[in-house]
């Protein structure tokens, strides 16, 4: 789906449940097209927090593009326990507001040295990159 279509897709998500915290995964699908995997909160304070299977990220790591997650009596800033996961998982996430009615991106802002580009430095080795994979 583009970009809006994704918005109105999370947005419905998020609108269908007024009072428990919705998650889920954006991904880019078979087919190239973003997706958003519904997913349930496994959170025990639904309207406050939410958690999501670890198993079931692991899972989708390799073609997920963010997490999404709504916040039903907030407004859409993230919240010190929303910054500490976007930290811990080095994932994007988007947050809409059924309050507020707005989206918020938080950008994961970890600093890691570039093992790789050190150990390329003599200049021996090329480097490649591929945007997404499928099996
Ligand atoms: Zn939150």
């Amino acid at each position: 789906m583009d970009i809006n279509s994704l918005r109105q897709d999370l947005i419905q998500y998020a609108e269908s449940s007024p009072t428990r915290e919705v998650c889920g995964l954006v991904v880019y699908g078979d087919n190239g097209k973003l997706e958003v995997i519904r997913m349930e909160n496994a959170a025990k304070d639904t309207e406050k927090f939410f958690a999501l299977d670890p198993a079931t990220v692991y899972f989708h790591d390799h073609h997920t593009v963010g997490i999404f997650h709504s916040h039903v009596s907030s407004d859409e800033k993230p919240s010190t326990f929303d910054e500490a996961s976007c930290y811990s998982c080095n994932r994007e996430f988007f947050i809409y507001s059924l309050v507020s009615k707005k989206f918020h991106v938080l950008k994961p802002s970890v600093d890691r040295e570039d093992v790789g580009k050190l150990l390329l430095a003599n200049g021996e080795f090329g480097t490649s990159s591929i945007s997404r994979f499928s099996l």
